[in-house]
């Protein structure tokens, strides 16, 4: 009765979120704060002013959402944490000439989708043929595995370098080799690197034209470097972008893509031959919303980022091994400890972090950066180990 591809499925498996007590969740990378406050005075309003519309389809093509996130980039560079100014409650828009980027990113550049999982979702059946090498980090984000199995497409995992960063240099090599198209998170996940637009180009004038280069920019706004601006020069360049980490909207599930308008258009057949109305209405009215207000998560994405730094010198005067993050979390280890004890030992505290089973990363744990005060919780739970 079952279908032979359901041997091929080895399912994502996300960070607990668990029932049975009141943890402090540092374990799957969500936003500490909430979603601006305008956020949920557009939804009353809506849900108040309009219940009747809950009872219409959405707008299948997100118009207003996807002018909002072009504005949003264009504005903020694509970068939030680097993008506004810090004064006292004064978030004004840096005017840094060096990161703008170059060109009016327009809505037909944007594609939203329900998540960016399910965004990566409709960019591997766009872009990867079953049967077709595909070159992937060693350690990245592991979704792109299970979307592999879901399409049968095999994957080259390059090794990681020594110092855990990506292996650029190998990953051209793979892809000019086999003639494959790439996909990886930048900064990555779970190591928390990121690799220089610099060095984005460089790979991108190597490989392949003519196959796709998806780059995943689930961290970028706590430091990372944007590719946006490399839209310009490389047609075969694929940016996957998510309302769920700077956003504080993991619960209503957008993701985006920026790319150039043939691919975005492409990406339109394929999501309605699959899901006319992937985006619901109230997170299409959150994400306008939240895009106009993105200077509000601009400040917690710095205040994330001094939390960051902050727990990583702790993390070190403690002889931890941490490498450095330009994300929201952080991954680290100590010789002599077990990832699985220390992650224990943390949960008995009533602190939930991430622990992978994975071969080769077993030691370490992945630590969200949350709150001042979740941190400070964190802080008094580790002091011993
Ligand atoms: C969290 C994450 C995603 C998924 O984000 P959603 O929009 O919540 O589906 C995608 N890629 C990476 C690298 C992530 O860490």
């Amino acid at each position: 009765m079952f279908s032979k591809r359901l041997d091929n499925l080895h399912p994502y498996v996300p960070g607990e979120q668990p029932k049975d007590r009141d943890y402090i969740k540092l374990n799957a990378n969500e936003n500490p704060y909430p979603p601006s406050p305008r956020v949920k005075n557009a939804i009353d309003n809506y849900v108040c002013t309009h219940v009747e519309k809950l009872g219409l389809y959405p707008d299948p093509a997100s118009e207003k959402l996807r002018e909002s996130i072009a504005e949003m980039l264009n504005h903020s560079g694509g970068v939030l944490s680097n993008a506004f100014k810090n004064g006292d409650g004064d978030y004004s828009l840096i005017s840094y000439v060096d990161d703008n980027i170059p060109f009016r990113v327009s809505k037909d550049m944007i594609f939203c989708g329900n998540g960016s999982d399910e965004v990566l979702s409709l960019v591997y059946y766009t872009f990867f043929n079953s049967g077709e090498t595909v070159i992937v980090p060693r350690y990245t984000y592991s979704f792109y595995p299970v979307y592999a199995g879901y399409y049968g497409v095999p994957l080259d995992s390059v090794s990681l370098k020594e110092d855990w960063s990506l292996d650029t240099a190998q990953m051209t090599a793979d892809a000019i080799k086999y003639n494959a198209p790439t996909i990886f998170a930048n900064p990555n996940a779970p190591t928390g690197i990121g690799l220089s637009r610099e060095g984005v180009r460089q790979m991108l004038e190597k490989c392949p034209k003519d196959k796709v280069f998806i780059v995943d920019e689930a961290y970028v706004d706590f430091g990372g470097q944007s590719c946006i601006p490399l839209l310009k020069e490389f047609p075969n360049l694929v940016i996957v972008r998510t309302f769920s980490k700077s956003m504080s909207l993991a619960g209503l599930r957008l993701g985006y893509v920026v790319a150039n308008p043939d691919v975005i258009n492409a990406l339109f057949t394929v999501k309605n031959s699959f899901n006319h109305f992937p985006v619901d209405v109230l997170a299409q009215i959150a994400g306008e919303t939240s895009c106009r207000d993105c200077a509000y998560y601009a400040k917690n994405a710095k205040k994330i980022v001094a939390e960051r730094e902050s727990f990583s010198t702790f993390l070190r005067e403690r002889g931890f091994f941490v490498i450095p993050s330009s994300t929201n979390f952080v991954f680290a280890k100590k010789d002599g400890k077990r990832g699985e004890d220390l992650y224990k030992a943390i949960k008995e505290k009533g602190i939930l972090v991430r622990h992978f089973a994975t071969a080769g990363i077993e030691d370490f744990l992945r630590i969200t950066i949350g709150t001042e005060e979740q941190m400070n919780a964190l802080k008094a739970a580790m002091q011993n180990m």
